[in-house]
C-alpha cells in the first residue's frame, strides 16, 4: 500500500502550501507617527496620559498603551484639568481641539497630515459657499471630525447608499470629498454618480483616499486572484482593514478579518493551498508573523510586493517643540534621548513604531 506522508497543521487538517504576504501592508506613515508620539508622551509624563479616541484603530495597540497608563476617552470633558492629552490620528473636531486646550496641561495633536489636508479642503470649499458631499462611514472617528469642520455645508454620504438624499442649493457649486480610508471602488462609484449629476463638480485633483489605503488595496486586488483565501489582520473598527476585506471579496476571493492568530478558524483553511495575508494600516507586524507561524505553510511564505513606500511624517510640531525644550533641561536622561543612540528627535526617521511599541510593552 502506498503511504503518503502528509503534515498536519495546527488546525488538524492538511496545511496550506504557502502564504502569499502582501506588501505594502500594516503601519502607514500616519500610524507610525501617532504611535511614536504617544510613546513619547508615556515616557515623558507620569501616568495617566489621556488620549482622545483610540490613538489608532487597533485593539492590540490600544491595550498595550492602556497597560502603561494611557486612558482613552471619547469625550474631551473626561480629561481632568491640567493633565497631558493626545488627540488621535483620525483628526478631531474644532470643538474638541478647543476643549482640549481649555482643559489639558499639554495638548499634542497626532492627526495624520493627510486627514488635515481634507479638513483644509472642507474649510476652503465651505468658505466659498459650496455644498460638500463627504463620502464616508457614519460614526467613524475620522468622518465625525471632518464633518464637524463645517457641519452647515457638508452632507455625509455613505458609499453604499450614494447621492439619493443629497440636494444642493446650487448644483453648480458642489464639492466632493472623502474619508481617506474608503475602498477605491466605493469612491469611484460615488465620483461617477456625482460627476454625471453635477458637471461643474469640484473635487481634489488627487482623490482624498490616502496612499496607504490605495497601495494596500492594490496589493490585495492583485494578490486575490492567486490565493484561495485572504486573511486581513486588523481590528473591527479599522475602516481601511474592512475595505481590504471588501476589495478581496469584490475580486472573488473569500476574505476574513482577524485581530490575531487566535481568530483563525480551522474550517477556513480546509482546502486552501495558497493563503493570502495582509494587514490594515494600524495592525502591528508581529501579529502578521504570528499568523504565518500558526498556519505553518509547508512551503513557507513569499512576499507579494506591488510597490515601495517611502512616506514619512514627522512627530507633531507641538511635541517636537516640547521635547526640544525638555532635551535641553534633562540632557543625558532618557526623556529626549534613547540610551546608546544619538538624540531621537534628530533621528526620528530611523526609529520605527514597532520599536516604540517594544518600549511600552509590559
Ligand atoms: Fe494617514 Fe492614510 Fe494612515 Fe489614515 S491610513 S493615518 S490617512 S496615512
Amino acid at each position: 500500500m502506498l503511504r503518503v506522508a502528509v503534515r498536519n497543521c495546527f488546525y488538524h487538517g492538511v496545511m496550506p502550501d504557502k502564504v502569499l504576504l502582501a506588501e505594502p501592508r500594516g503601519f502607514c506613515a500616519g500610524v507610525e507617527m501617532a504611535i511614536k508620539a504617544l510613546t513619547w508622551m508615556v515616557r515623558v509624563f507620569e501616568p495617566p496620559v489621556y488620549c482622545y479616541h483610540q490613538i489608532v484603530h487597533n485593539q492590540w495597540v490600544v491595550k498595550a498603551f492602556e497597560q502603561v497608563g494611557v486612558v482613552f476617552v471619547d469625550d474631551i470633558d473626561q480629561v481632568p484639568e491640567g493633565t497631558p492629552v493626545m488627540l488621535s490620528a483620525h483628526g478631531s473636531s474644532p470643538e474638541v481641539v478647543k476643549g482640549a486646550h481649555e482643559r489639558a496641561g499639554v495638548v499634542i495633536d497626532a492627526v495624520c497630515p493627510l486627514v488635515t489636508k481634507v479638513h483644509h479642503e472642507v474649510k476652503r470649499m465651505a468658505e466659498q459657499d459650496f455644498d460638500i458631499i463627504y463620502v464616508g462611514h457614519d460614526g467613524h472617528d475620522e468622518a465625525s471630525g471632518t464633518v464637524a469642520v463645517a457641519p452647515q455645508a457638508i452632507s455625509l454620504v455613505q458609499p453604499e447608499i450614494g447621492l439619493a438624499g443629497f440636494d444642493p442649493a446650487d448644483s453648480t457649486k458642489v464639492a466632493l470629498l472623502a474619508q481617506t480610508t474608503l475602498g477605491v471602488h466605493e469612491w469611484q462609484a460615488v465620483l461617477e454618480e456625482a460627476g454625471q449629476r453635477y458637471p461643474d463638480l469640484w473635487t481634489a485633483r488627487k482623490s482624498d483616499l490616502c496612499y496607504a489605503t490605495t497601495n494596500r488595496q492594490e496589493a490585495v486586488q492583485q494578490l486575490a486572484g492567486r490565493a484561495d483565501l485572504l486573511l486581513v489582520v486588523g481590528s473591527e473598527n479599522s475602516s481601511n482593514t474592512q475595505a481590504l476585506v471588501r476589495v478581496a471579496e469584490e475580486a472573488g476571493t473569500t476574505a476574513y478579518r482577524i485581530d490575531d492568530a487566535d481568530d483563525i478558524r480551522a474550517e477556513w483553511l480546509s482546502g486552501a493551498r495558497i493563503v493570502g495575508l495582509t494587514a490594515g494600516a494600524s495592525a502591528p507586524d508581529h501579529l502578521v508573523q504570528e499568523v504565518i507561524d500558526r498556519i505553518d505553510p509547508s512551503d513557507g511564505f513569499e512576499l507579494f510586493s506591488v510597490t515601495d513606500e517611502e512616506e514619512y511624517f514627522p512627530l507633531p510640531r507641538q511635541l517636537r517643540g516640547f521635547l526640544t525644550a525638555l532635551q535641553g533641561a534633562v540632557e543625558g536622561g532618557f526623556t529626549a534621548r534613547k540610551p546608546g543612540r544619538p538624540g531621537l528627535l534628530e533621528n526620528d526617521r530611523d526609529w520605527t513604531a514597532t520599536e516604540a511599541l517594544q518600549l511600552v510593552r509590559p
